[in-house]
């Protein structure tokens, strides 16, 4: 293999989703040389619209995909114990509604949950009274009975930074606002053309592509193979709605609707509920935004639920995403795979080097990231002879490394080491940057010692380490992907933010 220095790169990735980055940070990781490019910035598509959710997927049991619940049970646990600062148990709440789905059926699909994914750390199912219980919280009383199983939460966008940084921190060339504009083979190598956001065009070379653009894979799988490729993939777009919190407790509702679907009500940062989603076929890629009809698709869902109906007045945000999925031919857009598919297009040759292969990626969950890039570098291994075997599995990811898994143990020692700077600003660090929160405070002291303060426990200290070590660059970068400031934010803060992370990112440029 090449070294990290060589103009020929082992391995270019297109796309700095989750896929993208954790294909980037086992490769590196592995000796290759890796560059990545990402069109925009990092996460700013699929991979921080999810439900954001790491989870098994216990409605996929009802279309019998054993195959991805019991890896992303597996998966669930190795994340959990890799990213802790990021990734925490979340306690979900079905409440029974004979009429859709009978007891026995539920109590069989939570028992293939508790068991698919083998030993496991989260507690095991059980059944509860949620009328006058905690379990209940924020529910009409007519729900008497329901069941409560263990999943996992994470911050989607975060979990790609820190992909990213893992990658970078092992060699990989991380390029941000870098499109791939073309690529052809030329003898047993790529020429690929790059062009950044302001317009400079570079050409390098790579002995292999994974395409991990997500929504663009077929676009960019066309681009790159000399014939198009037969796959097809369904553009599923899916939508959220954030509310303020809609119960104190700590767990989350799955709740199911008349039309078999089921939606969610998760809590999200401090104050809100995350609820969704939707599963709307669009032709073509584009931007994706909810429509007034997911609004109240959303809103009729959990007011069948709630004691305390929502109106289109309490949203006060919502993103959407589009599902990338390999189209298996199903006719409705819920029951669509959403395991992952590779197809793989190389020179004709010998086993070994020098075949350019390419490996277009559809499909996917961020929940299996880490076993889908294992399972790319499988696929890659006939190429490189030399690739070094797998490493991911035990391997913490950056700041993930918490004295036994615990945050609060960590939220303790910041406030030991902190004793003059706001708990609730530590504890937000702690959240975003686990133990790197060390590395963004360094030796402050005081407030005064973190620059100007914009609202919502961001500063400017933080602001300049995103800029400086995670690729951050706007304000959406900041507020909306490494953290989730914006939220509480005016939209005057807002801009605040903006007109400082312009003028941070110029002071950086000319330095
Ligand atoms: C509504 C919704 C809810 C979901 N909920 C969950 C969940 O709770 N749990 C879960 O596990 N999964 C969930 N998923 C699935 C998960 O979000 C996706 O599988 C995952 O984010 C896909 O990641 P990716 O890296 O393949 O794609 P993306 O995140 O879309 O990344 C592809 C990247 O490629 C870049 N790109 C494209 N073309 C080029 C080019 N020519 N040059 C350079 N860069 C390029 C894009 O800018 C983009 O950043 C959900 C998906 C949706 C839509």
């Amino acid at each position: 293999m090449t070294s990290a220095a060589s103009p020929v790169y082992d391995l270019l990735v297109i796309g700095g989703g989750i896929n993208g980055a954790g294909i980037a940070r086992d490769a590196a990781g592995r000796g290759m040389s890796v560059l990545l490019a990402e069109q925009d910035d990092l996460a700013a598509a699929t991979s921080s619209w999810s439900t954001k959710l790491i989870h098994g997927g216990l409605r996929y049991l009802e279309y019998y995909e054993f195959r991805l619940v019991t890896e992303a049970l597996h998966e669930r646990e190795a994340l959990l114990a890799n990213a802790p600062h990021i990734i925490e148990p979340l306690a979900f709440v079905l409440p029974h509604e004979a009429h859709l789905r009978p007891a026995w059926m539920i109590r069989l699909g939570l028992f293939l949950y508790d068991h698919l994914g083998g030993r496991m750390t989260l507690p095991k199912s059980f059944g509860v009274k949620l009328a006058g219980s905690r379990w209940g919280a924020g529910l009409q009383p007519r729900f008497k009975r329901g069941f409560v199983y263990a999943d996992a939460r994470v911050d989607d966008a975060r979990l790609v930074v820190v992909n990213a940084l893992d990658a970078r921190a092992k060699g990989a060339d991380i390029r941000v606002h870098t499109r791939v504009v073309g690529a052809r083979r030329d003898g047993g190598l790529w020429r690929v053309a790059l062009q950044t956001s302001g317009g400079e065009r570079t050409e390098v070379a790579a002995k292999a592509i994974v395409n991990a653009s997500g929504p663009w894979v077929k676009h960019v799988q066309d681009s790159v193979s000399a014939a198009p490729g037969r796959e097809k993939v369904r553009h599923v777009k899916g939508s959220h709605i954030v509310v303020p919190r809609v119960h104190p407790e700590e767990h989350a509702y799955i709740l199911q609707n008349a039309d078999k679907r089921i939606g969610f009500v998760i809590p999200f940062e401090e104050h809100y509920s995350l609820i969704g989603t939707t599963d709307v076929p669009v032709d073509e890629y584009e931007r994706p935004a909810i429509s007034d009809a997911e609004i109240d698709y959303l809103l009729e869902l959990v007011n069948s639920y709630l004691e305390r109906p929502l109106t289109r007045a309490d949203v006060v945000w919502s993103f959407s995403g589009v599902r990338p999925l390999h189209d298996d031919g199903s006719s409705d857009p819920a029951a669509v795979t959403r395991d992952y598919v590779f197809k793989v297009d190389a020179l004709e040759g010998e086993p070994g080097a020098g075949r350019a292969p390419v490996l277009s990626i559809f499909g996917g969950k961020i929940t299996t990231y880490r076993k889908l890039a294992e399972a790319a570098l499988a696929v890659l291994a006939p190429y490189f002879p030399g690739m070094r075997p797998a490493w991911t599995r035990n391997a913490p990811l950056p700041g993930g490394d918490l004295p036994n898994r615990d945050r609060n143990a960590l939220i303790a020692l910041l406030c030991r080491r902190y004793p003059d700077l706001p708990a609730e600003l530590l504890r937000g660090l702690a959240r975003r940057h686990g133990t790197r929160a060390l590395h963004v405070l360094g030796d402050a002291k005081t407030m005064a010692d973190l620059g100007r303060d914009f609202g919502a426990g961001l500063t400017a200290r933080e602001i300049d380490y995103l800029i400086a070590e995670e690729w951050a660059r706007t304000a959406d970068d900041v507020l909306w992907r490494r953290t989730k400031c914006g939220l509480p934010m005016t939209p005057i803060e807002r801009e605040t933010v903006a007109a400082y992370c312009s003028d941070a990112v110029q002071r950086a440029s000319a330095s």
